[in-house]
């Protein structure tokens, strides 16, 4: 990145058309047009460098691309239409039958089913590894590992996977390292920087910032986006050029609307650490986090999500929930709403109990996606809750 990070965020657009408008219009088209039949030729034989249908690109989408290229430091993008597709084909691009997937055991939910219900009708198997036991993946690598994946922090448990270890032993076992980094989103960890081979996003969180289009990406080295971008173009889940406009739009904030979350999610953490009723509190930045060292190296700050879990299991956690007033009951994140989630009861409730406790989540544990409403109003809903 030449520039700095809110430079790029804001100066990276593609080229102007022939009006010279100043920020980049809409380009609703599902395909492009061309001058002669040796234009059409040489196009679609990818010796020219242009738009052609919009499956395999569109101007919108490669501004959205190139901008998250120069936030992460990587080569080259591909973006899709919701975060999950960008999981799937990144894999199902990069995997053959037989290979295996090395995975950390706190992973999206519908990231787990991935794993667990789809991949093996492919004979695409995996296994976990634990966070906090890194020293046991180098016994876990098979012959046939050709990935290694994690995310960071995690979901939503909010633990923190130590980056460098992970680069070391991907570059000396030769595997793939994937980082799904939406928790933390470009502005507050680079993965690449610690030796990520490939960064996947769901733009549809801190991205967006409003709760308001799905998206996804996989930037990294120009090599695997290549195969990424393959299967893709074939496959069809290209993010639409709307919600591309919408993204390019919504980063041009995004490191002013970041700073201001984390600051809020700070600030409410301390808040709950020093409440009688909750148990235990789990952000990134606070002291009290057993991984606050590793998150203080890879990140510029905690992030968005609180995890806490209410004195009194269930039972209080349902009470809490229902004397929610403000606050939204959903299963978003990275929204300018703050958002309460019982992740037992929704976005894990398809783990089993066991599962569900390796990912650190208690039956009363809950998740805050803090936003940007007054750190005032935030803390007044959830002590007016709690009572
Ligand atoms: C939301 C999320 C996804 C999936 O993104 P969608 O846009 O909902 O498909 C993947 N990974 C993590 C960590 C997420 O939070």
């Amino acid at each position: 990145m030449s520039k700095k990070f809110e430079t790029e965020a804001i100066r990276t657009q593609v080229e102007r058309s022939q009006f010279l408008e100043h920020s980049a219009p809409m380009y609703l088209t599902s395909s492009f047009v061309f001058e002669d039949a040796e234009d059409m030729r040489a196009s679609f034989a990818e010796e020219k460098d242009r738009n052609i249908y919009s499956r395999y690109s569109n101007p919108n989408t490669s501004e959205f691309i190139e901008k998250v290229c120069k936030m992460e430091g990587a080569e080259d993008g591909f973006a899709f239409a919701s975060g999950m597709a960008a999981v799937f084909s990144t894999l199902a691009s990069l995997l053959d039958s037989g290979d295996h997937i090395l995975s950390a055991g706190s992973v999206f939910g519908s990231t787990h089913s991935l794993f667990a219900n789809f991949f093996p009708k492919w004979n695409i198997l995996y296994d976990y590894f634990n966070i906090n036991e890194l020293d046991s993946i180098e016994t876990r690598i098979k012959p046939t590992t050709k990935i290694l994946y994690a995310e960071t922090p995690t979901n939503p448990g909010v633990d923190v996977v130590d980056l460098e270890v992970l680069g070391k032993i991907a570059k000396k076992h030769n595997l793939i390292l994937i980082i799904d980094n939406c928790f933390a989103s470009p502005y507050l960890q680079q993965p690449i920087k610690f030796g990520a081979d490939l960064v996947i996003h769901s733009g549809t969180k801190l991205m967006d910032g409003q709760g308001r289009v799905l998206a996804g990406i996989t930037v990294g080295s120009r090599e695997l986006v290549d195969k990424v971008y393959r299967f893709s173009r074939i496959t069809g889940p290209a993010l639409s050029p709307f919600n591309a406009w919408v993204l390019s739009k919504s980063l041009e904030t995004l490191a002013l609307r970041v700073d201001k979350h984390c600051e809020n999610a700070l600030k409410l953490a301390e808040y709950l650490e020093k409440h009688s009723k909750i148990n235990w509190v789990r952000y990134p930045f606070l002291k009290s986090h057993p991984k606050y060292e590793v998150a203080k190296k890879q990140m510029k700050a905690g992030g968005c999500v609180v995890a806490f879990e209410v004195e009194g299991g269930v039972e209080a956690g349902k009470k809490f929930f229902d004397a929610i007033k403000m606050l939204s009951l959903s299963a978003n994140l990275g929204d300018s709403r703050s958002i309460v989630t019982h992740p037992a009861s929704t976005t894990h409730s398809k783990l089993t109990k066991e599962e569900r406790l390796a990912s650190g989540i208690t039956d009363g544990s809950i998740r805050i996606s803090v936003g940007l409403e007054h750190i005032d109003d935030i803390i007044a809903d959830i002590e007016q809750a709690l009572e």
